[in-house]
Formats: C-alpha cells, sequence, structure tokens
C-alpha cells in the first residue's frame, strides 16, 4: 500500500467547520438522550430544565448560535492511518490554525490563557490534541469543545489495588456527589480505569464520545456502567443541581491493563452540552 498525502489546509478547513458545528449542533443521539431523561424525571423543576435544554438546542441549530456561552477548551482526537502522509504544513499548526479560524467566523468566545498570567490568548487556542496511529490510510479528526464545568470537577486518584471494584465505585459516586451543580448536570460521567495517571485520564475523556444508548461491549463493563448510572441518580443531584432523579443522563466506562501495584481511575465529567463532531479525510 502506498503513502496517502493529506493536504494541511484540508485539516484546518475541517477542524473549523468542526468547531463551529459542534457549538451549535447537540447530536441527534444527545437530543435522543435528554428526550429520554424528560420522560424518566421526576421532578417537576427537573422537566422544566429538560424541556429548556432541547428547546435551547433547537433554537441554537435553527441560527446558528452557540449552544452555551462556555465555549470550550478544543480537544482533538486524531486517528491517524500509519499510512498517511501530512504535506503542505505542520499537523499542530494546521489544527490550530482551524481552530483560531472556526471561533473568530463562529463568533465563538475565546477561553484560552496562560496559567500563570491568565491573560486571555484571544483565539482559543491551542487546542489539546491526542493522535494515534493505526493502521491504514484514514485520517479521523474529532472536536470536542470542552466546557470547564465538566472539567473542574473531574478528577483522577491513584487507588490501591486492594481498593477493588468496590473502591472504583466509591470514588466515581463521591465526585459526582461533590461536582453537584458545578458540571451543568445532566451530562455523562465518563470512567478511566487502568493504565497510568494520564492513561486514566484520557480513557475517561475518550470515553465521552461513545455514542449516547450504547453500553460498552464487554459484559461485565456494561453490568458496571448501568449499575453506577442507577446510584447516580439516586444521589438527588438533578437536573442543574436543583433536586431530582435525572443527574447523569449515562456511565460510559473505558479499561486498561495497568500496573501490579496499582489502580488508577479517573473521572471526567461532561455537562449537558455535550458537543463533538468528527470528519474523515
Ligand atoms: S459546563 Fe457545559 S453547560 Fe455548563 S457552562 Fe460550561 S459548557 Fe455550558
Amino acid at each position: 500500500m502506498g503513502v496517502r498525502e493529506i493536504q494541511a489546509d484540508d485539516i484546518t478547513r475541517t477542524i473549523r467547520r468542526l468547531c463551529i458545528e459542534a457549538n451549535t449542533i447537540l447530536g441527534d443521539d444527545v437530543v435522543a438522550a435528554l428526550t429520554k431523561g424528560l420522560e424518566k424525571e421526576k421532578s417537576k423543576t427537573g422537566k422544566d430544565i429538560f424541556r429548556q435544554l432541547l428547546q435551547n438546542a433547537k433554537i441554537a441549530k435553527a441560527e446558528g448560535i452557540p449552544l452555551c456561552q462556555d465555549t470550550g477548551m478544543v480537544v482533538v482526537f486524531i486517528e491517524m492511518g500509519q499510512d498517511v502522509h501530512i504535506v503542505g504544513g505542520d499537523l499542530n499548526q494546521s489544527i490550530n490554525e482551524g481552530v483560531r479560524r472556526g471561533y473568530r467566523d463562529g463568533y465563538l468566545r475565546a477561553s484560552t490563557l496562560d496559567p500563570l498570567i491568565r491573560k486571555n490568548l484571544g483565539d482559543n487556542t491551542p487546542a489539546i490534541i491526542h493522535v494515534e496511529i493505526v493502521p491504514g490510510d484514514n485520517f479521523k479528526l474529532t472536536v470536542i469543545p470542552k466546557g470547564f464545568g465538566g472539567e473542574n470537577m473531574s478528577r483522577v486518584a491513584i487507588l490501591t489495588p486492594a481498593s477493588g471494584l468496590e473502591g472504583i465505585k466509591e470514588f466515581v459516586l463521591q465526585t459526582v456527589e461533590k461536582a453537584g451543580a458545578n458540571p451543568c448536570p445532566p451530562g455523562i460521567v465518563g470512567v478511566g480505569i487502568g493504565g497510568t495517571l494520564e492513561k486514566a485520564a484520557i480513557l475517561a475523556k475518550k470515553s465521552l464520545l461513545r455514542p449516547m444508548g450504547r453500553r460498552h461491549p464487554d459484559q461485565q463493563i456494561a453490568i458496571l456502567e448501568q449499575e453506577l448510572l442507577d446510584k447516580i441518580n439516586k444521589l438527588g443531584v438533578g437536573p442543574q443541581g436543583l433536586g431530582g432523579y435525572v443527574t447523569a443522563l449515562d456511565v460510559h466506562i473505558e479499561t486498561y491493563p495497568t500496573h501490579i501495584a496499582s489502580l488508577p481511575v479517573a473521572v471526567n465529567i461532561q455537562c449537558n452540552c455535550h458537543r463533538h463532531k468528527e470528519a474523515v479525510l
């Protein structure tokens, strides 16, 4: 198989489009999950919030305006075939240029800054870029503008192996309970179990990309997802933290082998504004 060339300009154009679409068009699976949440919610206030979220999604799509004032920090997952060659520019620069243009042309708020000086960088760059090299010559880009209500309430813990499954459940439940209203519930609770410190966190974030309504293919993990979802929805946090049943729309778990001496667990909370878009070049 020969090498397939991908133009850096195409990457920039695609990232620009995905940034705008992700910020204005909520995925059909997320809308379906919110509709299901409305049916499940028992509190009157909670039901009103679900109706407002669905109405908000409709208006944002129809008028091309952002779903939320927090337009997030852009996280980009790339699956890059090992037979792909990027030509005409630098991969990271082409992505950041796409973010710059998307946020400028889409009138989206720029939120990135230097963590010490805390002066806004003005164009929402740089993106957080995760590249995975895979077989073949596909090039897949996934953009998640991540809101920081959820990001701020996310946690990583290195548990002892003896903590086991019970320790994992306790950590996830405590994290969601302590988060309360801050991550703008109801959203998705992404959980990464295993690997190293950073691997667990990336697994948790990547788990958010799974289409809503789909359980993990491994039966044991699927059962754990459902058990945690049921327990989270008994915490009483509810939509926007105002009390009620639906604190989370779902729990997604991904796992990876870890060291005999450790049990890393990460919880990445996603808000109700679950924005992500993908494209294959
Ligand atoms: S956490 Fe999500 S819903 Fe809340 S303000 Fe940020 S982007 Fe908006």
